[in-house]
């Protein structure tokens, strides 16, 4: 049996390990069970390539994608690899058993409706195994994104095996999903290895939206190679293109509700292009290889950082610097707030919510951007890294208690369904039809901001609203979420963050040069 290193440099021509591919092929190897969490393209499946050339018996591997299985059988078999799968589409399955009970094979993949069959199981254990890995093991999760049932019964399968070290492997595992596998699959903690997830060309910029059209024309203006914007639905994908198609760029749109052909064609041109725009909805970038994307801009929220860290990662795969550029605004929780208690089931809302709340910490942040996002996927960053907005460009943040309470106060007064202009007008004393009709200028909370307080109103609003202290229905009305009391009563501050470049916009309208 070849060493490690000797495996790596013999059969795949590599020199040496990548990121932490040494510490998980070291535990594997010492017969540990481990959790390797890695984003794509890290390397995992060499975590396990190796040690099933370096361990006697067969390295089994659980993977739900029957087409990537038999490109890694293909890829395995032209290294050397004695590789093969078995699955319902190959005819050669009582060719491949025998291989396996005969100790001919290093790798065996199976997808997980067969490792759960009993067929499998005895014949499992006719063969000597070397190592099991479950791909994309974030699937045993109710937690994560992509639940599959197939993959609970691995749990007893992985029981049956005892001894047979076991190595987890999944691209995107937040903490809650991450203990789940450990848990599901009896995986010490101390197995859990992640690293690898800074993209560091990647410059990152989070901004409120405050007129999209303007903010991705400068984005537009200041970078010239070719680049994503998401846009949150079809329509919005259309109307921005042709926004920033008029703005003279070459600009495309993709969206699922195109014809197909005229999809195709747009992805064809974006991909051969230099310096083209595709507005296009979320689903445009998966498995589409162009490593010179220059810029990925956001027009409205990701669902979560696993969705944002993925999506702005389509940017820069040639390692070259690139620029991400996400717009928020408090309508996107708003919305999402809504869509998770009317359109998603009860038992997963905990964890929709939570995501959301990830969102609202990660984008209302003074500090390093990518510090919050690498410490969400586990690993432990410098403070600062010098490429993000926040390290670029530190904002000022300050504490907005007082006028979190006065908004709060003038919701309540106002039996929680006027949006946040009228509660402005409120605050300021402005004695508006509205107001003098609805008899609002009699309340406690009449004219109690004074303009130093009025101008954060709608920040303040917002972060609010990000973070469930407000809701807003379909109107705009506002009432209270479960994170309204404490703020209300001071138990809970509110720090907000006003972007350097908005302060100095705001300061050049007054004088009368923006
Ligand atoms: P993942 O499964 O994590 O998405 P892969 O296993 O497909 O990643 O590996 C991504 C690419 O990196 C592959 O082309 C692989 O050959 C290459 N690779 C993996 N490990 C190394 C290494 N130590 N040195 C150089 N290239 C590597
Ligand atoms: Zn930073």
């Amino acid at each position: 049996m070849p060493a490690p290193l000797e495996a790596l440099r013999s059969t795949f021509g590599y020199n040496q390990f990548r990121g932490r591919q040494q510490d998980v092929i070291d535990r594997v190897m010492a017969g540990q069970h481990t959790l390797a969490v890695m984003p794509t393209g890290a390397g995992k499946s060499l975590t396990y390539q190796i040690p099933a050339l370096c361990r006697e018996g067969t390295g089994l591997v659980v993977s739900p994608l029957i087409a990537l299985m038999h490109d890694q059988v293909r890829s395995a078999t032209a290294a050397g690899i004695r590789a093969a799968a078995l699955t319902s589409a190959d005819d050669n399955r009582d060719e491949t058993m025998d291989r396996f009970v005969r100790g001919d094979l290093d790798l065996l993949y199976v997808a997980p409706e067969r490792a759960s069959t009993e067929g499998f199981r005895r014949l499992v254990q006719r063969a000597r195994l070397s190592l099991i890995a479950i791909d994309e093991a974030h699937c045993v999760s109710e937690w994560g994104h992509d639940f599959r049932p197939d993959y609970r019964t691995l749990r007893g399968f992985t029981e049956m095996l005892g001894d047979i070290p076991r190595l987890a492997l999944t691209a995107t595992a937040d903490n809650h999903t991450r203990a789940d596998i450990l848990a599901q699959l009896h995986i010490p903690e101390e197995g859990l290895i992640l690293a690898g997830f800074d993209r560091a060309n990647l410059r990152y910029s989070i901004t409120p939206r405050d007129g999209i059209g303007r903010q991705l024309a400068e984005v537009l203006a200041e970078n010239k190679g070719s680049g994503v914007v998401y846009a949150p639905t079809r329509d919005a994908t259309e109307k921005l293109a042709a926004q920033l198609a008029s703005a003279g760029r070459a600009t495309r749109a993709y969206h699922a509700g195109l014809d197909p052909q005229v999809r195709a064609a747009n992805q064809k041109a974006f991909v051969s292009s230099e310096d083209m725009v595709m507005v296009a909805t979320v689903a445009f970038g998966m498995g589409i290889d162009k490593p010179d994307v220059r810029f990925v801009a956001h027009a409205g929220l990701p669902k979560s950082i696993e969705a944002y860290y993925q999506e702005t990662g389509r940017a820069g795969r040639d390692g070259d610097p690139a620029t991400t550029h996400l717009f928020w605004g408090a309508e996107d929780f708003a919305r999402a707030r809504r869509r998770i208690e009317t359109d998603v089931e009860e038992s997963r809302r905990g964890g929709e919510r939570q995501r959301l709340n990830a969102m609202a910490m990660l984008v209302e942040a003074p500090t390093c951007r990518r510090a919050i996002l690498l410490r969400h996927f586990g690993e432990e960053p410098p403070e600062r890294c010098g490429n993000c907005d926040n390290c670029l460009t530190p904002p000022s943040s300050f504490d907005a208690s007082v006028v979190a309470q006065k908004l709060l106060s003038a919701a309540f007064r106002t039996e929680m369904r006027y949006g946040v202009t009228h509660l402005s007008d409120v605050l300021a004393g402005k004695e508006t039809d509205k107001i003098l009709a609805a008899g609002h200028h009699r309340l406690s909370v009449f004219g109690i901001a004074d303009e130093e307080e009025l101008r954060l109103v709608k920040p303040v609003a917002r972060a609010l609203l990000a973070r469930d202290a407000l809701r807003a229905d379909d109107y705009g009305g506002l009432s209270f979420g479960p994170a309204a009391r404490p703020i209300l009563k001071g138990e809970e501050g509110l720090a907000i963050v006003l972007p350097p470049k908005r302060e100095r916009r705001r300061k050049d309208r007054t004088t009368g040069q923006d």
